[in-house]
């Protein structure tokens, strides 16, 4: 396949034109990152690039994608499937990408089929997907290089396999979703993340610098839920309570306050949902103040705090920046205050000794004795991050039993939230 006339894998290029056929591979795992694109290519209709006519087919599964994929092709579309990684479903994106390639020898779709991915595990090893199946990979932020390249698509444009971020987004010139076309969620407050642990991709992605989208932006997207009868406003931020923060590490109570009371005005008998999932707070954020101002303006009766590990070596470790004395500090005050409790605990982070997970078990007993529940998750190593090379926590038989205790007495946490209406 020479140059202009095709699709090139890594270091190549991307050659298409004409009407375009955009398919979201829209798994539970990535609603938010694709409904953030669809409001960025909605962004781009006021813009220049007049990207917000392009429709959007969702396809739920693997199987959905192939089989829309195949229909497209029947057309005379050009046809583009889009991909969102989590390093944790890098098997099976590749699976479903040698699926799309296979699919294109079959049908003929050389140039016509285009396969784009991008997310955590493209932006740390776009080699990787690349070689896995990918036409095009997008590296970091996309809300600015995607429209780009789909109006290039369309236009019979190129675009090259590696895309590179643009400039940081500004949350307040981008949507965190379009109710348009259906798909809405959480709206993102706040981007990037001062505190880099060890163990974590966000401020490797986003930056140790804090982007926080305006008030007046939120309410707008607020009042775009309700408009659509959506009951329920989910802020969704690496640290709730980081809003309006100049370093994300010193609360703002003005800003938080600023931003809690005009959505109160603004969702009517809505539901606000803040330090909750898919967000959560730092233990040393969670003050009297900044719970007296949830208490105030919110409607959640349950917060979520990350702990990660009740050993001061291991957090120390990790990076966290807190001490175990922070986690039970604020468990002790949200249940005072009347909150129910979520604690993330990890387990099987790189250089965790028997004393460590002793200590570890000991707090999160003292945090079940004090009402609240443990959310438990086992260490993955994620490329880019300082512990990208440690090898995964195990799930070993002592785990199990402790999970089965907590279990046995209604203080585990593992639901994922459902998607209220
Ligand atoms: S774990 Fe939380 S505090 Fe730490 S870097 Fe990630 S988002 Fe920030």
């Amino acid at each position: 396949m020479g140059e202009g006339d095709g699709i090139h894998a890594a270091g190549g290029e991307v050659a298409a034109g004409g009407r375009l056929a955009l398919i979201f591979h829209y798994h539970r795992l990535n609603t938010y990152s694709f409904n953030a694109l669809a409001g960025a290519l909605d962004a781009g209709a006021s813009g220049a690039l007049g990207t917000g006519g392009i429709p959007i087919d969702l396809a739920l599964t693997a199987q959905d994608v192939c089989r829309k994929a195949d229909d497209a092709l029947a057309g005379d579309a050009r046809v583009v499937v889009a991909l969102s990684l989590m390093t944790c479903q890098f098997g099976d994106a590749a699976r479903l990408m040698r699926q799309l390639q296979r699919l294109k020898r079959l049908r003929g779709g050389d140039g016509r089929l285009v396969v784009l991915a991008g997310g955590p595990h493209a932006t740390a090893r776009p080699g990787e997907v690349l070689a896995a199946g990918a036409d095009a990979v997008f590296r970091g932020e996309a809300e600015a290089s995607f429209p780009r390249v789909l109006r290039e698509l369309s236009s019979g444009g190129r675009c090259a396999a590696v895309q590179e971020p643009d400039a940081a987004t500004d949350l307040d010139r981008t949507f965190s979703f379009s109710p348009s076309r259906g798909m809405f969620g959480p709206i993102e407050v706040t981007r990037g993340c001062a505190f880099a642990c060890r163990f974590c991709q966000t401020s490797q992605i986003f930056g140790v610098k804090l982007r926080h989208r305006s008030v007046g932006e939120i309410v707008r997207h607020a009042g775009m839920l309700r408009s659509i009868n959506r009951k329920v406003v989910r802020l969704l931020s690496p640290n709730a309570f980081s809003y309006g923060s100049p370093d994300g590490r010193e609360l703002n109570l003005g800003a938080i306050r600023e931003l809690l009371e005009a959505l109160r005005g603004a969702v009517g008998d809505g539901r606000i949902i803040f330090a909750h999932f898919p967000s959560e707070a730092r233990p040393e954020h969670v003050t009297p103040e900044t719970l007296a101002l949830l208490r105030e303006f919110a409607d959640n009766d349950e917060i979520v705090i990350g702990a990660q590990s009740g050993s001061e070596r291991m957090l120390e470790r990790c990076g966290r920046a807190h001490t175990v004395a922070d986690v039970l500090g604020a468990v002790r005050l949200g249940r005072r205050r009347g909150y129910k409790i979520i604690v993330d605990f990890m387990f099987g982070l790189p250089g965790e000794t028997d004393e460590d997970r002793r200590e570890s078990l000991k707090v999160m007993e003292e945090v079940s004795r004090l009402g609240a529940r443990i959310h438990p998750h086992i260490f993955a190593p994620l490329p880019q991050t300082a512990f990208a090379a440690e090898p995964p926590g195990g799930v070993s038989p002592p785990f199990l039993d402790l999970l089965e205790r907590f279990r046995s007495r209604r203080a585990l946490y593992e639901n994922r939230p459902r998607e209220e209406a």
